[in-house]
């Protein structure tokens, strides 16, 4: 191997781990079957419904969290289903792919990438449409460093009666959910954004609406697939027995990112990502940049999306970040390529002061690297001013 690894992944994800992390996958391989491997798991899902802060069964697929929104999709839409699809970005946008692929008829509310989803629109598009049975929406925009207000537009979609899929790949751990309170059906989310974990499975929370509809499927519910979730429940949920071979490693690196998040206390855990991307927006101000969400409200606490400004290279100045200084940092994703890159933040990793002061720091020499001059520690400098109330003994 030629080219030298990274320093700091502060990428979009998959993130760093802890080295604590590290070190608890580093267990023998278990037969799924081991007593030990079945208590371990069990013990893991009780973890998981303690971060999701639910009582809902929740499901465990072993696949990166697409293969969750995919059969979500795939195991409650029939053929003819209106579906309201709620396009913030560019995840929003692909969801349609996967309404259409399962026989779902789209209907869309969008709204400019940089912005977000107003609830009152969804009201007035589920008022106009009684046929709308199911609606799907992205939490966390990641590629767009935005958030929607998923606890209004859950709320709302309950008093029509209406089910949710939800993508809160990115948005579990940079924000205290609830998904009883939230009207949350199907929440997705991913152990390699917020949580800090490994990619390679997709955590889910499943409502008793959401299963009443995965029964009601037509022409009959999806069973004997990959993608259906119901086969988690005649197995796992059911009998403690599992549909296929699970990612025994993965569940051992799940297991202690669920860990390290419930011993800081989730409240603690979101709030630390929240100050630590408050921090980088006021680095990026500082250096006379401009965010690219329209409001501070909606921006994401995973990623700071910048808009890259007139005269900068953005894709030179990431790959002099990463070649010189090791610092991996990502581009925007899809049609905002080019638009806007991503600092980074998300998982105890790098949700913490002294990994967001690297990277500031590491981003301006680059940006005087690549002939964008901007004052040295202005953008470190502000982001630090923030932080008086950060304390890592806090939670
Ligand atoms: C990471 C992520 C996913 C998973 O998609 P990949 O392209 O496989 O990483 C889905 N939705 C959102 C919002 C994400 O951030």
């Amino acid at each position: 191997m030629s080219t030298q690894w990274p320093r700091l992944n502060l990428a979009a994800g998959p993130v760093e781990v802890t080295a604590r992390t590290l070190r608890d996958q580093a267990k023998p391989v278990l037969y799924h079957y081991d007593p030990a491997f079945i208590e371990f798991y069990a013990e893991t899902t009780d973890l998981l419904k303690q971060v999701f802060r639910t009582r809902y069964d929740v499901v465990i697929m072993h696949g990166e969290a697409i293969l969750g929104l995919e059969a979500a999709a795939a195991s409650m839409i029939s053929p003819g289903d209106k579906v309201l699809n709620l396009v913030s970005g560019v995840f929003g946008k692909w969801f349609q792919d996967f309404i259409e692929a399962y026989g779902g008829e789209t209907i869309e509310i969008a709204v400019p990438y940089n912005d977000a989803i107003d609830p009152e629109d969804v009201r007035r598009v589920l008022q106009a449409n009684p046929g709308i049975k199911f609606l799907s929406v992205v939490h966390s925009e990641t590629p767009s460093g935005t958030h929607n207000p998923v606890r209004e537009i859950g709320r709302i979609a309950k008093e029509f009666g209406v089910i949710t899929m939800v993508d809160t790949v990115s948005g579990l751990g940079g924000e205290v959910l609830s998904p009883e309170d939230w009207g949350l059906d199907v929440a997705v989310a991913g152990p390699q954004k917020c949580l800090g974990g490994t990619p390679g499975l997709s955590l889910m929370a499943i409502s008793p609406d959401a299963w009443k509809a995965m029964e009601a499927r037509k022409p009959k519910p999806l069973r004997g697939s990959f993608l259906s979730i119901l086969d988690w429940k005649a197995t796992w949920l059911d009998q403690r027995r599992f549909p296929y071979t699970p990612s025994v490693t993965e569940i051992y690196a799940l297991r202690s990112v669920l860990e390290q998040a419930l011993e800081v206390g989730m409240d603690e855990f979101a709030a630390r990502h929240q100050q630590i991307a408050a921090a980088c927006r006021a680095g990026v101000r500082a250096l006379g940049l401009d965010l690219w969400p329209v409001r501070d409200e909606i921006a994401a606490s995973c990623v700071t999306a910048v808009r890259t400004p007139d005269g900068l290279d953005e894709a030179r100045m990431r790959a002099v970040m990463r070649r010189k200084y090791g610092v991996t940092i990502s581009p925007g994703y899809g049609e905002l390529n080019g638009k806007l890159f991503r600092l980074g933040h998300m998982g105890p990793a790098q949700a913490h002061p002294t990994v967001l002061a690297a990277q500031l720091a590491v981003f301006e020499r680059a940006l005087n690297d690549v002939g964008y001059p901007v004052p040295f520690g202005a953008g470190v400098g502000a982001a630090m001013a923030t932080l008086s109330g950060w304390d890592d003994s806090a939670g």
